[in-house]
């Protein structure tokens, strides 16, 4: 079986192909440049793939994104008509729901202060807030967005959660719809973007949406930087109306360095850093994807490309 790895921001070719000669050495995968037969190529491994890239391929069965989204694949106006598969991991899934609870409590306790102070050698003790003061909103109540909920509310915060279609989630109050979405948005002091990027949810976090959060939230951006027109929110925080951020995606990656949100007091920023699935992972499940979709079985995973996730 043959792959490609396209990948127009990644460099990682080294370390998938070790993880994919470790999962089945039977497998070549090629760079775009190594291809020296296009019509031997399965499947595509693919990131960020430039426009109408995969279509050289006459034969590809499927394509795998590197990561639990694939926006960045169902994006190819010139994409095959093949499955797209994404990556599903529990252990992403709990590295998120950790890293999320860490924002949550930054806010919660207000770390920004006590950096601040520590800055100035003030010694001074914030109000306490507790987790049963502290509501939590989730948009998005995925593979992600549903451990980041549960264990949120095993902590003793109250959580909201709002997705396309209604669910059961242990402590979790579950809301639906543009009403639902606005009876989140008005109670939840942190709000958690865990969304797919799709037609619908394009630009979502915009002026309106911030105007409709409760005086003083936070926002805990982990979904995808089109999700948010980084203006409304500058705004949003600037009049005081929101108390800050945490983004972890933006619209361009890597942020520029003359970007506001760098020397912004009330943004914090990571580098598209909240968790990752390792190679070993993503070789196992495309190459699970690959050998299904060559002998015609059902393939795991499998995105819904009209929902575009
Ligand atoms: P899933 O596909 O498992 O879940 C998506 C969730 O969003 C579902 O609950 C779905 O609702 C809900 N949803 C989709 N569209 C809408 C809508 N229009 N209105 C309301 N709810 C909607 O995705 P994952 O949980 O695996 O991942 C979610 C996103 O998190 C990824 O697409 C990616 O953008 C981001 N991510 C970011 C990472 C980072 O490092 N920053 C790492 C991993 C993921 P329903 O259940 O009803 O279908």
């Amino acid at each position: 079986m043959n792959g490609v790895l396209v990948s127009a921001t990644l460099k990682l070719d080294r370390l998938f192909r070790q993880a994919f000669a470790a999962e089945d050495s039977s497998v070549e995968l090629f760079s775009p440049e190594g291809v020296r037969d296009p019509a031997a190529i399965d499947f595509a491994l693919a990131w960020r793939p430039p426009h109408g890239i995969l279509k050289r391929y006459p034969n590809l069965k499927v394509v795998c994104s590197i990561a639990a989204g694939v926006d960045n694949i169902l994006a190819d106006p010139e994409l095959p008509n093949v499955p797209v598969v994404r990556m599903v991991d529990p252990e992403q899934a709990e590295t998120m729901a950790l890293f999320v609870i860490w924002h949550v409590i930054w806010y919660q306790r207000r770390f920004d202060l006590y950096l601040e102070q520590q800055a100035k050698r003030v010694w001074q003790r914030q109000p306490q807030r507790s987790a049963g003061e502290t509501t939590v909103g989730i948009l998005g109540l995925g593979r992600m967005g549903a451990v980041a909920a549960e264990r949120l509310a095993g902590l003793g915060y109250p959580v909201i959660g709002w997705a396309r279609g209604p669910r059961e989630l242990p402590g979790v109050e579950v809301v639906t719809g543009s009403e639902g979405l606005k009876t989140l948005l008005a109670r939840a002091d942190a709000l958690v973007n865990l969304l797919p990027l799709t037609a619908e949810t394009n630009g979502l976090l915009d002026a309106d949406f911030f105007a409709t959060m409760k005086p003083g939230a936070y926002l805990i951006q982990m979904g995808r930087g089109p999700h948010l027109v980084e203006t409304d929110l500058l705004s949003a925080i600037d009049s005081g109306h929101l108390t800050g951020a945490s983004l972890d995606v933006f619209e361009e990656e890597p942020l520029p360095p003359e970007h506001a949100f760098w020397a912004h007091p009330g943004v914090l920023v990571t580098p598209h850093c909240a968790s990752d699935v390792t190679t070993g992972l993503v070789a196992a499940q495309t190459l699970a994807a690959a050998r299904a979709a060559v002998s015609g079985r059902p393939i795991p995973n499998v995105v819904d490309k009209t929902a575009g996730y």
